[in-house]
């Protein structure tokens, strides 16, 4: 249910930590989300109190006369030896190539298992910053410090790193946990409408996914999500970790079932990014589609009403989200998805809602009926 005061932002006070702990995995590892504003001004001493006394920034371009220069003028204050390496902006440089020169450059800075990376941008650095990391000199300690809304609510969280094959995404990866993740909401406040838009579509996966009290909430605060107001922000930024952790912890590596359910909307999105040609849209535009066509699906296969399907629709048309594809050929899309990694020997697996708040892996779905949806939700 909606909360009754509309500038009520729930029991979430400025700033917070969130603990993330996997003592119930073999891997008894645990670091802390810090969210907070204006927290990169303090970010030297923070990880200097670690006992870390060298860091190596790696920053996405677009960020580093900003967020990545606030960043590294703290870790020199708190008289830690600090190297910046910047990465050109886009998912270009989630490459072989641009991770090979990253392990050179740390190479050539004689950078040793007591340093730091500090990867300094969105999903796109996070990723392959983080992968280097786990893989150069078999494994060094990373700090994610995300600057977009996808990363904030998402890609930092997690442990999962990589970088993209010319065949395909996020081919090669590891499960890298950071040592912390620190995320300050002015970071955001660069940050193009587009692309904030974009996270948008993964807060909404989080209220469809896992809690339908805080897809109502999104429902009666849309205004001051637009307009980037820092309280809403918050709230959604430090739910979204929240409802992230409760999923990873749990599913660390995607070996019981439970962690595939952040993928709602992401199977029919990656088909839609392939056939469109990557760029064309943003990650969470495609998403967006993707839990259109989901929520059309489970419709279709009688699972929810009509309603649910509007409510979502409605949401993600107010956050100026695409809700329609263009039109592809059907066949061409449901061949792109047998072959995504998510599908097992070429049968397709969808995670469709119950309800809001609560969605479940369907497997072995008829193919025309995909089909039937697909077409449905093209313009
Ligand atoms: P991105 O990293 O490409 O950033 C989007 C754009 O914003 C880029 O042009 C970047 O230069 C710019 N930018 C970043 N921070 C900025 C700021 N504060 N101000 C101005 N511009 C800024 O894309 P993204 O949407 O953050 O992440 C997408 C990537 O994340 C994809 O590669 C996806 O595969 C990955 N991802 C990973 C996970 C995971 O669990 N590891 C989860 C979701 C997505």
């Amino acid at each position: 249910m909606p909360r009754s005061n509309p500038n009520d932002f729930g029991d979430v006070p400025q700033g917070c930590s969130i603990p993330l702990n996997f003592a119930r995995s073999s891997h008894e590892r645990n670091y802390s989300i810090q969210i907070g504003r204006g927290i990169l001004r303090t970010i030297g001493s923070e990880i200097a109190s670690r006992g870390i006394s060298r860091v190596v920034i790696i920053a996405d371009e677009a960020v580093a006369l900003s967020h990545s220069l606030t960043c590294e003028k703290s870790f020199l204050d708190a008289g830690v030896e600090t190297s910046v390496i910047r990465v050109p902006s886009g998912e270009q440089s989630k490459s072989i190539q641009q991770a090979e020169q990253l392990w050179i450059a740390l190479a050539s800075l004689n950078v040793d298992r007591r340093t730091a990376i500090i990867a300094v941008g969105g999903g796109v650095v996070g990723d392959l910053a983080g992968f280097v990391a786990a893989t150069f000199s078999r494994g060094l300690t990373v700090w994610q410090v995300p600057t977009t809304l996808v990363a904030q609510v998402d890609s930092a969280v997690g442990g999962k790193t990589g970088i993209n094959l010319p065949c395909g995404k996020n081919l090669v990866g590891a499960f890298w946990q950071p040592s912390g993740v620190i995320v300050d909401i002015h970071a955001l406040d660069t940050l193009p409408s587009r692309e904030y838009g974009s996270g948008l579509a993964e807060v909404v996966k989080y209220g469809m996914i896992l809690d339908p009290t805080f897809f109502s909430w999104l429902e009666s605060h849309c205004n001051k999500i637009r307009l980037r107001d820092p309280d809403a922000v918050e709230h959604i930024v430090s739910t979204c970790c929240r409802l992230k952790v409760h999923v990873v912890e749990q599913d660390e590596r995607e070996e019981t079932g439970l962690r595939v359910i952040l993928n709602y909307g992401h199977t029919f999105a990656h088909a839609i990014e392939t056939a469109s040609g990557y760029g064309v849209l943003l990650h969470g535009e495609a998403v967006s589609i993707g839990m259109v066509m989901a929520a059309r699906l489970a419709e279709r296969l009688g699972m929810i009403d009509a309603d649910i399907c509007s409510r979502q629709e409605f949401l993600l048309t107010s956050f100026d989200l695409p809700v329609t594809s263009a039109a592809f050929d059907p066949d061409i899309l449901l061949d792109i998805m047998a072959r995504d990694k998510k599908s097992v020997a070429g049968r397709l697996r969808f995670v469709l809602p119950e309800c809001i708040g609560k969605v479940r892996l369907v497997d072995s779905i008829d193919h025309n009926i995909v089909k039937e949806v697909l077409t449905a939700s093209s313009r």
